[in-house]
């Protein structure tokens, strides 16, 4: 049996990983667009632009991969299309057959208009932000999502001129709710960096941004942080339903074989009961371990549920989400200085909590989401704090 894997990035090498953890003793060929071997992304916003002599975040050696995980590596070429019928993934003009298939090929950044706009998915971009910024570049970010607000503070950290512009009124309103967002906000003036929210740019040239309210200001290097788009194009025409991503049933599975996981991904949560595209670490390398189960044993096939989770660091303080952020109403929790909790009620449920400076706290929040706890006991949970005890799984007991 041969097990296919396209995009060689963190979904892709955790399904490696699963299948052979599952004592998967076939063929494997990891299929990467890009020249390097699969690395973290999240460094790249955070240590990768602010440490002195930065490493490159890579997971494994290449004679790990091939050794210890029996992989056979096709790096530097792009899937180009997928024969389903005849269960072949195409490079170019070569078919690579497979008898199960897991289509890990992420997102790409969402492209700014404006000629020499620079963005940060990959670690060629995040070397070229790196090299700017080392350079002393006045800093504009658009978009104050948080791989935006992460290269705001990683140019505050060498004590350069930044501004973080945003279309909309509030900054992060989709991931965190508009209250929450005006706090996370907050972080961003309380560290000198400039916030202008409700205004776009409008031109990048010789130096300087216009902004649309005509206010101009000094720029050498401008990022955008507008967002990602799935990576389905060279799966367009293969019959496989697309829609913001590789639409999935609740075991990931795509089609006949075919599993999808990460960022590509939208599948039917059974946690929350709805369709999701999630953009998170942990939640990529979660699915990656179902769908690569999943496409080596299709007749067990297990559903995949997750409650989403992500964290961000911005200036030192360390923002962390669990759930969701589509809220009744949002209860603020003062968890002492420095630090909150804010918890998000749907219904009678605990759907999502954020924390601030809350490290492992917000885990045991993921475990109340995770069994489906009452708003009553997530606030009970609340108040009681730290003398909760939680189990492994982040459940409390
Ligand atoms: P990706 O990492 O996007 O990898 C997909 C791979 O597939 C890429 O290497 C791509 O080149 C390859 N590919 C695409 N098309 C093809 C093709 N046709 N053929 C072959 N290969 C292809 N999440 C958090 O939870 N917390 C954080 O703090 C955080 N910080 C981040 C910071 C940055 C700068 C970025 C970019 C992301 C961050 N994330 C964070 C998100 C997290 O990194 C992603 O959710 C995760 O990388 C998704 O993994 P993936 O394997 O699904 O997709």
């Amino acid at each position: 049996m041969t097990l296919v894997v396209v995009g060689a990035s963190l979904a892709g090498l955790r399904a490696v990983e699963a299948a052979r953890q599952a004592g998967f003793t076939g063929r494997i060929v990891l299929i990467g667009a890009e020249e390097h071997l699969p690395y973290d992304r999240p460094p790249l916003s955070k240590a990768f632009l602010e440490d002195a002599e930065p490493t490159v975040p890579t997971y494994r050696t290449g004679q790990a991969l091939r050794e210890d995980l029996g992989v056979e590596l096709m790096l530097g070429t792009a899937a180009t299309g997928l024969d389903v019928a005849g269960r072949a993934v195409l490079v170019g003009g070569q078919a690579v057959r497979y008898d199960g298939l897991v289509l890990a090929t992420g997102a790409a950044a969402r492209k700014s208009p404006l000629p020499g706009v620079r963005t940060l998915r990959t670690l060629d971009d995040a070397i070229a932000v790196r090299e700017a910024l080392d350079a002393g570049a006045r800093t504009v970010v658009i978009g104050a999502g948080f791989i935006g607000s992460e290269i705001a503070s990683g140019a505050r950290a060498r004590g350069l001129d930044v501004t973080v512009v945003e279309a909309l009124p509030t900054p992060l309103v989709r991931a965190v709710g508009a209250q929450m967002g005006e706090i996370c906000a907050d972080l961003h003036r309380r560290n000198g960096t400039g916030l202008r929210c409700g205004v776009q740019v409008t031109s990048f040239d010789e130096g300087r941004v216009t902004l649309s309210d005509g206010v101009v200001l000094p720029a050498d290097l401008v990022v955008a942080g507008v967002g990602a788009v799935p990576a389905t194009g060279w799966l367009e025409g293969s019959g496989l339903t697309l829609d913001d991503g590789v639409v999935c049933d609740e075991t990931l599975r795509a089609g006949p074989g075919i599993y999808a996981a990460g960022d590509v991904a939208r599948w039917h949560n059974p946690a929350f009961g709805r369709s999701m595209r999630l953009e998170h670490w942990t939640s990529a390398a979660e699915q990656a371990r179902v769908a690569a189960r999943n496409a080596i044993d299709p007749a067990g096939a297990a559903v995949c549920r997750v409650v989403p989770y992500f964290w961000s660091d911005w200036y030192g303080d360390r923002i962390q989400f669990a759930g969701v952020p589509a809220a009744d109403e949002v209860r603020v929790v003062d968890d002492g200085p420095g630090r909150l909790v804010a918890l998000y009620r749907e219904g009678g449920r605990l759907a999502g909590a954020l924390t601030l400076n809350g490290r492992a706290k917000v885990m045991k929040y993921r475990g109340l989401i995770q069994r489906g706890a009452s708003w009553a006991e997530g606030l009970a949970f609340a108040a009681a704090g730290k003398n909760v005890n939680v189990d492994k799984g982040g459940v409390p007991v």
